[in-house]
């Protein structure tokens, strides 16, 4: 190669080189930068102490001296420089002079720790990702295992709910009604201690019997059974009837219960019986969480977005801690305040109330201030009224 070619391919490059002859011998070692100083390179020494990083590989140094390869490379030789920092060189094995006629050995080295140290980190990197991957592997197996048991556990819950509540629910309906028809002195009058034991005994069941409804229709909202039966009804008229049934109960409660409706208000898309069971629900939270002197008040307005009918029950009673507002209407939740006033429940009518309010296509929400009154919102789809046939 021309010198000066030669020259400026070198420039700026840290480079060293040893030459040995045919008895591989090391006949002389260039090597400015001191790139092999704390190493045996010396003239007369052999090769392969001179370069150590080349024993194994006599038969490819063989093959070069013959001309049967051009060059032994060796791309990432560990060393250390005179003051003793590790350095990584490259090694390029070549014969001098033209094969098979050569009569010596450069062994030429080149300091690439540059790239030898990015070498390292990446390959620290990699590793450090393969481990990561595989601990990434493993929690997500652990996860899937654990979702699938949960999903197993999930299902049996809910079979083993549906399957009690259903078997309860046939003997309490038995002892509800003939404690109802011993009430009524339908078979033979009762002394007014028994027909006050009695009462207890009809309370008591209906209690549980709309425990073990609540609890079937959760089942069902959760396999995703609960199927409603949309009709176009008049939201105004279904509210008021509903709220008119319930009047004598917030009576005896001696509770003030007012309902306004907005005049002229679009019909409402409705499952009669689900929607029925929405309000209930909504009016007598209000009456159990509301002491006596307090009013509820019912409200159905159009909603700020023209296709939704909003219906509001709000009330003057013990309201709900803030803290405790994030857990309303999740599964069997209660509030530190209704066991305060010691009101009985379980925590589940409006878990339920919400699910029936979302597959109306509606939004369930509150807003309440402890011991000022709580206000329940849910909003219902307006619908057109239906063409009148002729
Ligand atoms: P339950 O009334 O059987 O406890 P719900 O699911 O109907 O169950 O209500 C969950 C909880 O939400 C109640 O325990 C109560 O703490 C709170 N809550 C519901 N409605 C009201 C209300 N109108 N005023 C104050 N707290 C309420």
């Amino acid at each position: 190669m021309d010198p000066i070619v030669a020259a400026s391919l070198l420039a700026n490059r840290r480079v060293a080189w040893v030459v040995a002859d045919c008895s591989f011998t090391v006949t002389a070692v260039v090597d400015p930068d001191g790139l092999l100083s704390p190493s045996g390179a010396r003239i007369d020494v052999s090769l392969l102490d001179a370069v150590p990083e080349l024993i194994g590989s006599e038969a490819d140094l063989d093959a070069v001296f013959a001309g049967q390869i051009n060059r032994l490379e060796l791309q990432f030789v560990e060393r250390e420089d005179r003051l003793g920092v590790p350095i990584y060189l490259r090694l390029v094995v070549v014969a001098a002079d033209r094969p098979p006629n050569a009569t010596a050995l450069y062994c030429v080295f080149e300091d690439v720790s540059e790239l030898g140290v990015s070498r390292q980190r990446l390959m620290q990197s990699r590793n450090e990702l393969l481990l990561a991957q595989r601990s990434l592997a493993e929690t997500v197996a652990d996860l899937k295992a654990s979702n699938g048991e949960l999903r197993r556990l999930t299902d049996m819950k809910s079979v083993f709910l549906s399957v009690a509540a259903h078997e309860l629910r046939t003997p309490l309906a038995v002892i509800s009604s003939y404690a109802d028809l011993l009430a009524q002195g339908l078979v033979g009058d009762l002394e007014s201690r028994q027909l006050q034991s009695v009462e207890v005994i009809h309370d008591g069941a209906q209690r549980l019997l709309q425990i073990t409804d609540n609890l079937l229709d959760m089942t069902r909202i959760e396999a995703g059974r609960l199927e409603l039966v949309l009709q176009v009804l008049d939201a105004g008229e279904l509210i008021a009837s509903i709220v008119d049934e319930q009047r004598p109960l917030f009576q005896q409660s001696g509770q003030r219960l007012s309902i306004a409706l907005q005049p002229g208000l679009s019909n409402a898309l409705m499952d009669e019986l689900r929607a029925t069971q929405i309000v209930v629900n909504l009016l007598s939270n209000a009456r159990k969480y509301t002491p006596a002197g307090g009013s509820v008040d019912v409200v159905l307005s159009q909603a700020a977005d023209p296709s939704e009918l909003l219906l509001t029950v709000s009330d003057t009673g013990v309201g709900i801690a803030p803290e405790d507002q994030p857990e309303i209407g999740t599964w069997l939740f209660r509030a530190k305040s209704a066991n305060q006033i010691n009101a009985k429940g379980v925590g589940l009518g409006l878990n339920i109330t919400r699910s029936l309010v979302e597959l109306h296509g509606g939004r369930f929400w509150f807003e309440s201030t402890p011991g000022q009154g709580s206000a329940f919102h849910v909003t219902f789809l307006a619908a057109d009224p239906e063409p009148v046939e002729d």
